[in-house]
């Protein structure tokens, strides 16, 4: 085995899913750090595509996560009046015996990841940040911000699109902004609504579009996409995603009326980020959003992050060359990653000029996951 002790920087979904994976490989001491003071319950749904499925699958969490959400095969999307434009089929990126989606909220599916680490015997350290590393050969000494100095075969870094280990690294390259932002939201549905995206007509000022995602029998994640910046228009953040949703109709306008001032909402310029192999220094490697990160156009952001860390994990814990592992990893990782960047690009562009001659957004969603059919 190239590593017998790991220390990880991050733990959202990139970091729990690397520490699980090296764990459950026999790597004996991985230890894994985050800033966070605590593990905070607050945060929104999240579509949970056939291929993190798999993932989740190697990991021993399908069951658990599968009970928690609500599993789907298709989209249906609509015209903002209300009308259905389409029933787009969600390929199975995940296998014939995986679900296309799991509609699942957050803190849900990191607490399940939490739980399969610590029961794994991975340390996990909150409130503690890496200050610095070096590289010494055969292994890398850490600083973290307590005042401890250890030392690890490999260091792997997932502390996010805002990495600050990233320049560290020897990487240049910087986040920018997609042209979106985007408010979300937990609400209450109808029984019956399955998930489904509404387009406008025009750009009339509203939103550029509404979707939701079922994360539950009786919830469901509201996505209002938007220009970047919150308008400084005197409305309360509640008023603004009702105005936004106002010429969106159907189901949508029960959404829109569940919506009200104890909502709680969250809106984010949406960024992204591409850095092109190698994302290492000797034995401290990036992986996830601090090296990839889309607009969530189709919903492969966190599939691509878990991708990382269950290959990685399954290079260095063989005998090997840790270079050649690094190098056989980017060349299995970077082609797909590119794909899902190149598609969630074309529709963040699409999405911010309606009518755009030739675009056909359906299209481009249903052919990037159908890529994603060929295992990663
Ligand atoms: C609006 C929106 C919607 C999305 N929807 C979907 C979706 O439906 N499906 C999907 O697959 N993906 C989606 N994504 C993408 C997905 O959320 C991300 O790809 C994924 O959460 C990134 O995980 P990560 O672990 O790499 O980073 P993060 O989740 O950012 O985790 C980084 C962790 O590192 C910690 N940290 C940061 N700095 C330090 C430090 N210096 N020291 C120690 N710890 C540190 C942080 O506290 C955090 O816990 C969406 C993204 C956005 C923005």
């Amino acid at each position: 085995m190239s590593v017998r002790s790991v220390l990880i920087v991050g733990g959202g979904f990139t970091g729990l899913t690397a520490a699980i994976a090296l764990a459950q490989r026999g790597v004996k001491r991985v230890t894994l750090v985050d800033r966070a003071p605590a593990w905070a319950r607050v945060g929104h749904g999240l579509t949970i595509q056939g291929n993190a499925l798999k993932v989740f699958q190697e990991l021993g969490v399908l069951d658990e996560l599968l009970a928690k959400g609500f599993a789907e095969d298709a989209l249906t999307l609509y015209f903002a009046d209300g009308r259905v434009m389409a029933e787009v089929p969600t390929p199975r990126t995940g296998g014939p015996d995986l679900p296309a989606t799991l509609g699942a909220l957050r803190p849900d599916v990191h607490e399940i990841l939490v739980h399969r680490a610590e029961s794994l015997g991975v340390e996990i350290r909150l409130g503690r940040e890496l200050v610095s590393f070096e590289n010494h050969g055969n292994e890398v000494s850490t600083l973290l911000s307590d005042g401890a100095t250890e030392f690890w075969d490999l260091v792997i870094v997932a502390d996010g699109i805002r990495s600050q280990t990233r320049p560290k690294l020897g990487i240049s390259a910087e986040r920018a902004s997609s042209g979106l932002g985007i408010w979300r939201a937990v609400t209450d549905r109808k029984p019956e609504m399955t998930g489904g995206i509404a387009f406008p007509f025009e750009d009339d000022g509203g939103a550029y579009k509404v979707g939701y995602t079922p994360v539950s029998a009786t919830q469901c994640y509201v996505f209002v996409l938007c220009r970047p910046e919150r308008p400084q228009n005197g409305l309360a953040d509640w008023e603004e995603v009702k105005r936004l949703m106002a010429n969106y109709h159907g189901d949508f306008d029960a959404l829109r009326e569940s919506i009200n001032a104890s909502t709680f909402l969250n809106f984010q310029e949406i960024e992204w980020i591409f850095v092109d192999a190698p994302w290492h220094q000797g034995r401290v490697i990036a992986l996830g959003e601090a090296v990839h990160a889309v607009p969530p156009l189709i919903a492969q952001g966190a599939a691509q992050c878990v991708e990382d860390s269950l290959i990685l994990a399954e290079y260095v814990t063989q005998e090997g060359d840790l270079e050649q592992q690094f190098a056989e990893f980017y060349e299995r990782r970077i082609p797909r990653i590119k794909g899902v960047v190149d598609a969630s690009l074309l529709l963040a562009k699409w999405e911010q000029h309606p009518g755009t001659p030739d675009a056909d957004a359906p299209r481009v969603m249903f052919e990037s996951l159908q890529a994603l059919v060929t295992p990663a």
